[in-house]
């Protein structure tokens, strides 16, 4: 399934295509339709899915060409983090719609939040708490509501937060569009659930867990050391058959190329192949004339090879389905198999969901001896990586590092990933 299988306003189908998103994701799939159609839905799925595009490109797309100065659509989360989470989502979704979002949370001046009210705003994405607060002091006005969102309900629910949006509800007109987004879904909230929707179409996500066989472990890195984190991995552990993910077409390429110097049996699998290269490599893949794959994930789809002892994410997927999905390439049929993370401080939240999914903690590993760079030119990063990071702010432990010999520089840092 593809988004053009939406038919979205050219404003959103812009907006996507910037984004990166290619193909929707399962939550995606199954949702978007029905909701599309203005239906109510309750959603099982949880954080890692896709789910916040989920709801937000059907609202997008519902409300686009209405944009005013009336609340139409209300996102109920329960955290600021998550609410900000959403908000970015719209506004990265929305782009040229000309909707706008605002977040109403506690723990901040209600005067910004008052401002932008006033201003005009189409969608709220707010915690119950200081949603009350402002519906209490009439500076907000939920009486034109046409989509009412509840995300995360079980977390809601955990949190204590039904009374308040039961007083919230009761502000919102009855004639709406609802939809509930929970990863489960306990006795607590069932009841309450179907207070709010109507005639709901349920759609269920089921988290496939990797297999039981493959052990997975996290290497905390810098993005300008990963390729010689991966060198030394592949030269002081046995893998036999190792499968590596990168992000980009470009980076494949060139791992692979920077690989083969190295004096590695490498190949890469990416989208600018032709029919006939893309069979040579996997042939050889196969076969074992390389043993090392650098491949993209929509490269990847539909490898079918067996005995692959190691997964690489040199990157970190975008959601944990692909994780999920990349893993599971390895440890097939009770076979035991690694796989192998490197992160970069950005990707402490995605691992976090991942680490969710999984229902355990990823060893966290180090390589003790200095990675040396030496072999490593700048080439396999995107050419616009380190400008990318150093606008996002290099990790400290980078900058700290700078001017020193390149070898004594940290192999890896603490992004601050909860161990227990
Ligand atoms: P969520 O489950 O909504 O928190 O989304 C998890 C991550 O997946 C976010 O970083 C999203 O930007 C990303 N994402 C959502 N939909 C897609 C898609 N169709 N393709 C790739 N990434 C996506």
């Amino acid at each position: 399934m593809n988004f053009t299988e939406f038919d979205f306003k050219p404003a959103i189908v812009a907006a996507i295509k910037k984004s990166g998103y290619t193909t929707p994701t399962e939550i995606q799939q199954q949702a978007m339709p029905h909701l599309m159609q203005g239906l109510d839905l309750l959603g099982l799925a949880q954080t890692g899915t896709g789910k916040t595009a989920a709801f937000v490109l059907p609202t997008l797309q519902r409300l686009a060409g209405e944009a005013g100065k009336k609340v139409k659509a209300l996102i109920l989360t329960p955290t600021r983090e998550l609410s900000e989470q959403v908000h970015e989502n719209i506004q990265m979704l929305g782009q040229g719609t000309r909707l706008k979002s605002c977040t109403l949370y506690g723990g901040v001046s209600k005067a910004g939040q008052i401002q932008k009210l006033r201003q005009g705003v189409d969608i709220v994405v707010a915690c119950p708490g200081r949603l009350l607060d402002h519906l209490n002091s009439k500076t907000v006005d939920l009486s034109s509501i046409e989509v009412l969102i509840l995300d995360e309900a079980d977390q809601m629910c955990d949190k204590g937060f039904l009374p308040d949006i039961r007083r919230i509800l009761k502000q919102v007109p009855r004639q709406r569009q609802s939809m509930v987004f929970s990863a489960t879904m306990p006795k607590e909230i069932r009841c309450f659930v179907e207070e709010i929707l109507t005639n709901p179409v349920t759609v269920r996500v089921n988290h496939e867990k990797p297999t039981a066989t493959i052990k997975h472990a996290l290497f905390q890195v810098a993005q300008t050391q990963k390729t010689a984190l991966l060198k030394h991995i592949l030269q002081s552990e046995p893998m036999t058959t190792t499968l590596v993910f990168t992000r980009t077409k470009h980076k494949a390429k060139n791992l692979a190329r920077q690989l083969q110097q190295f004096g590695f049996k490498a190949t890469s699998l990416q989208g600018n192949l032709s029919q006939n290269q893309r069979k040579k490599a996997m042939d050889g893949f196969r076969t074992g004339t390389f043993n090392i794959l650098v491949a993209t994930d929509i490269a990847a789809r539909g490898i079918d090879v067996s005995g692959i002892s190691h997964v690489v994410n040199y990157d970190v997927p975008d959601t944990v389905e692909t994780y999920t999905h990349r893993v599971g390439r390895t440890g097939r049929a009770l076979q035991t198999g690694d796989a192998y993370t490197f992160a970069t401080r950005e990707d402490a939240r995605m691992i976090l969901s991942v680490e969710r999914s999984l229902g355990q903690n990823i060893t966290r590993k180090k390589v003790d001896a200095p990675l040396s760079n030496q072999d490593h030119n700048a080439s396999t990063a995107a050419p616009s990586a380190s400008t990318d990071e150093k606008r996002r702010g290099a990790p400290v432990s980078r900058r700290k590092t700078k001017g020193k010999p390149k070898q004594q520089r940290s192999n890896s840092f603490d992004f601050g990933l909860s161990a227990s």
